[in-house]
């Protein structure tokens, strides 16, 4: 007797999820991080690495976003660029590096960058819909990032999620493109990226070459497909980042690993001017089109 297809098929779509969600969990830890210099935190669901000094990348290596918080401290304050999942606490990591006092700044406001937003009271953002309506919270975003295959380790103790969503958060001040913001003997300023979304940006540390991309660019596939992105609006975004260039030593992306190198930025123009005039052919993923290029794709909508 032949077992039913229906019976195949499931064995097969178990077995395909649960052998991506191994790949995904043997492929850590990422080579990239083998160089950089660890810096011992309490909470295992977070990893913390000196990139420069002054600058401290705050990853979360167990959840499939592989988002990157940063830390950058002046003399005066310090400037947390996101605040990630809002699994743990990110708060915590933060006191145990700094006593000055932190502002937070958004690369943008999706759930895996404003997690926790709300356990700070200095909270800067763009004036924009987008992020008006983020700051409220929101819940189904939150729950995709615990589906099956998401997570590759425990979850922290007395973590419910069951209750998890993105909480409300108050911004105390709105940014313009173009603002600097002074930590005392280190400044930041902000550039407007629309593209990935309404409200995103880069931080330039001119004085020490350091650009913060923010998902705008980083090492793996960049999403492009949702609703709120704007593809012409992320070409000229690319395009003021990759003018940059010879001004950079290094890049600070928010996923998957925390450095690379300035001249990716005019290779990922070329790329996305490419895709946009038809030059380039996309593979099938997950419902996408992704277009693969060396050390990043794009991921657009069908
Ligand atoms: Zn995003």
């Amino acid at each position: 007797m032949k077992p039913p297809i229906g019976i195949f098929l499931a064995f097969w779509l178990l077995s395909s999820a649960s052998a991506q969600t191994l790949n995904w969990c043997k492929s850590q830890p990422r080579p990239a991080y083998n160089k950089l210099e660890r810096v011992k935190t309490p909470d295992p669901w977070f990893e913390v690495y000196k990139i420069v000094p002054g600058v401290f990348a705050i990853y979360e290596p167990h959840q499939f976003e592989e988002v990157i918080s940063y830390l950058v401290i002046g003399t005066q304050k310090a400037l947390l660029f996101d605040t990630g999942m809002g699994i743990s606490n990110i708060k915590a990591v933060v006191d145990g590096l700094t006593e000055l006092p932190v502002s937070v700044v958004n690369s943008h406001t999706h759930n895996d960058h404003v997690g926790d937003n709300w356990r700070f009271t200095d909270v800067y953002g763009m004036p924009t819909d987008f992020t008006r309506t983020n700051a409220k919270g929101s819940t189904a975003d939150a729950r995709a990032e615990l589906a099956p295959g998401q997570v590759c380790a425990a979850l922290p103790a007395g973590f419910d999620a069951k209750s998890y969503r993105t909480r409300a958060f108050h911004i105390t001040h709105w940014l313009q493109d173009g603002d600097k913001i002074n930590l005392g003997d280190r400044t930041l300023e902000v550039i407007s990226t629309p593209g990935h979304t309404p409200d995103s940006i880069a931080l330039l540390d001119q004085r020490n070459g350091l650009l913060f991309t923010g998902d705008t660019f980083y090492l793996g596939p960049i999403y492009l497909y949702r609703p709120e992105t704007d593809l012409d609006a992320y070409v000229l975004s690319v395009k003021r980042l990759a003018e940059l260039t010879p001004r950079l030593q290094l890049l600070l992306p928010a996923h998957n690993v925390p450095v690379a190198q300035p001249d990716y930025l005019p290779r990922v123009l070329d790329a996305i001017q490419q895709v946009r005039r038809g030059q380039s052919k996309p593979v099938s993923r997950d419902g996408q089109r992704e277009y693969m290029f060396e050390g990043f794709s794009f991921l657009l909508s069908r």
